[in-house]
């Protein structure tokens, strides 16, 4: 296990000190360190795990939901670090399992009820490695010009090297090549961003159909295969409204009309059960995302949601930190109930 300095000299514009970040309402439990504790004080969950990261720490899932669900739904929370909505998300909804109500009090029937047919496999932490050396724990109030590639957040997203430069953003972002990796240039690194492990390894770009370069995700297909879960959600974070977005059929290998109907279904339920009004994306074939490598691989259904994060700019300027936290951990939950609501009206995909 690799411990990296999370305060290097950080080469930011901003008269504004990153060190605040970490400064969050306590049901905002999101750092590697509270997540784990969190994990080892449950009574009812039922604890599993993926394997090991690339820097050795525990994938660890609990499970919530009857013995014989009529279908399983896994979320993950945490792929890219510092997009802790997701976490916030999946750690609430964990609370909530476990003792009636969110880590805020709020109880949640419609969730507890669908609970008892649909088997909750929860992950906060899926990229463990980048949770533990994440220098912040919340996006909101941090400022970014969102149109300078150089600014701010990016510099945490997809860190930068010992000259304080920002690594090539168009190889990371475009489909995974050799050099989008940053294995065999960890020397070099001044910060390691938050998309990838502690190998180096971009951990949600896949190299093709058959082979994800990161050791997670290997094992994640397994995993899923093994347990034979329905459908797969991942949730990050960036500027778009909240989005719930799914593969080409190209990337999918079981009954793409189904996985387009539950689509539809999960938008209006999450919508019915008080959540947001999503904005719907169908992710092109250029790429390989983790959402579309599962269902490629396994014919599954699989969802990528992304909250809206609280950047500067993205919110009212006047929006209350704490409104904007809220609706950042609730969108998401909301959208995790009305797409388990949505799953019991497809057939599972295993039969
Ligand atoms: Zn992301």
């Amino acid at each position: 296990m690799r411990l990296w300095n999370s305060y290097p000299k950080w080469p930011w514009k901003h008269d504004d000190d990153i060190r605040k970040y970490v400064d969050v309402p306590d049901w905002w439990l999101v750092g590697y360190e509270e997540v784990r504790g969190f994990l080892r004080g449950l009574t009812k969950a039922q604890f599993s795990s993926v394997g090991k990261s690339a820097g050795g720490r525990d994938l660890s899932v609990v499970y919530y939901g009857p013995e014989k669900p009529e279908r399983t739904l896994c979320v993950t929370g945490g792929t890219h670090g510092t997009e802790t909505e997701g976490i916030a998300s999946v750690t609430n909804i964990i609370k909530l399992f476990e003792s009636g109500a969110d880590l805020r009090g709020k109880k949640w029937p419609a969730f507890q009820r669908v609970a008892k047919r649909v088997g909750f496999y929860l992950m906060p932490l899926y990229n463990p490695d980048a949770s533990a050396r994440s220098p912040v724990k919340s996006y909101v109030g941090m400022p970014i010009d969102l149109k300078d590639h150089s600014d701010g957040v990016h510099h945490l997203h997809i860190g930068f090297w010992k000259n304080g430069q920002l690594p090539n953003r168009k190889r990371i972002f475009a489909p995974w090549s050799k050099d989008s990796d940053m294995t065999g240039k960890l020397d070099r690194v001044g910060y390691l961003g938050q998309r990838f492990n502690d190998a180096g390894r971009l951990i949600n770009r896949p190299r093709s159909r058959k082979k994800s370069m990161a050791v997670e995700t290997m094992q994640m297909l397994k995993y899923l295969g093994a347990n034979k879960i329905d459908c797969y959600m991942d949730l990050h974070s960036h500027s778009s409204p909240p989005w719930l977005g799914t593969c080409p059929e190209a990337h999918h290998a079981g009954d793409y009309e189904q996985q387009s109907k539950l689509f539809d279904l999960a938008c209006k339920m999450t919508q019915k059960s008080g959540g947001p009004e999503l904005e719907k994306g169908w992710q092109g074939a250029t790429s390989w995302y983790n959402s579309h490598f599962f269902p490629a691989n396994l014919g599954i259904y699989a969802f990528t949601y992304e909250a809206m994060a609280g950047f500067k700019g993205n919110y009212p300027a006047k929006t209350p930190f704490e409104e904007i936290w809220l609706a950042n951990a609730y969108n998401g939950m909301y959208t995790i109930l009305g797409l388990a609501q949505a799953l019991l009206k497809v057939p599972s995909p295993w039969k």
